[in-house]
């Protein structure tokens, strides 16, 4: 059987990132984090939690499972937390506020004087999302994890560390919200060969700041020539792996890429992203096709 408590991973993961073992749960991706907190924290039926669209999919899923009312308060138009609209949607039932930073899909972060608001004014937990923490120059959350005692920071190997398949997610919080969330952990979450392949991972940071850099670098290159790509109506600012872009007909841009092998995300559905594509930065090789075909197109 596995470590039931990762100690030597979480070790590594203390020390590199400055916080206690006592204030890290690992998961079965932080898909699975996600799952816990709402299971630990909100009562069906009777609870709800905020989340921002467009935003990740999976906090709208996990409240539908768990029967859990979602209240949705819509970003701005720039992609922005809109605080006094938040706050006036909670009411005592309020128990988690989600926070994607940088968000999927739109990629920028979102404000400090935002999200310091929302943890001041928000009587529930704040769950900040970090998934993508490693393609953007701000600060992880992490640093001010002991100002706020209602502060949830969850982050994943799945995105800047390319091991989406291991399946490894990670939650940091206070020693208090933790031992909450390890009662009602399955005990044997994360397998061996995970635990194995994540120490490994960990091990070798330099190589990993290598590939996030090459990646931001292709990232860089793509931003250029989509300047110049007719069809492209806007480009919005990022700090992820994915470039949100507009186009004339998200629709006919989609079915062009996939009939010369690329794919992509179609976002035009979601709210406030109207004929919208979603570009993830892939290989170098990848990158000069994909720039190749939108100059074609
Ligand atoms: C990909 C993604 C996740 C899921 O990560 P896993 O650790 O693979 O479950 C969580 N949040 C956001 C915003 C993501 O884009």
């Amino acid at each position: 059987y596995p470590d039931p408590q990762q100690s030597n991973l979480k070790s590594v993961l203390a020390t590199q990132n400055k916080v206690s073992k006592k204030q890290i749960l690992l998961g079965n991706g932080s898909d699975e984090v996600l799952d816990l907190i709402f299971r630990a924290f909100c009562e069906p039926k009777v609870d709800n939690v905020i989340t921002l669209p467009p935003t990740y999919g999976m906090y709208g899923v996990l409240a539908n499972l768990n029967n859990i009312e979602n209240r949705e308060v819509l970003l701005s138009s720039d992609f922005q937390p809109k605080v006094e609209q938040i706050l006036e949607v909670v009411d005592a039932c309020s128990k988690i506020l989600f926070l994607c930073s940088p968000n999927n899909p739109s990629g920028n972060s979102f404000s400090d004087d935002a999200v310091v608001k929302l943890l001041e004014n928000f009587k529930g937990l704040v769950v900040i999302d970090e998934a993508y923490i490693d393609f953007s120059e701000k600060e992880s959350w992490l640093n001010r994890l002991s100002d706020y005692p209602n502060l949830i920071i969850t982050q994943t190997l799945s995105k800047a560390f390319g091991l989406a398949g291991i399946r490894l997610g990670i939650c940091y919080a206070s020693e208090e919200i933790i031992a909450v969330l390890n009662k009602i952990k399955p005990p044997y979450n994360v397998n061996e060969l995970t635990q194995q392949r994540a120490l490994e991972r960990l091990s070798e940071p330099e190589k990993i700041k290598g590939e996030i850099s090459s990646i931001i670098e292709q990232r860089v290159k793509l931003l250029e020539v989509l300047v110049d790509v007719n069809f492209v109506e806007k480009i919005y600012p990022t700090e992820a792996n994915f470039i949100l872009i507009k186009v004339d007909d998200a629709n006919k841009r989609y079915d062009e890429l996939i009939a010369k092998g690329i794919v992509i995300r179609n976002r035009t559905t979601q709210p406030l992203c109207e004929n919208t594509l979603r570009l993830t930065i892939g290989t170098e090789e990848e990158n000069k096709k994909l720039i190749e075909v939108l100059k074609q197109l």
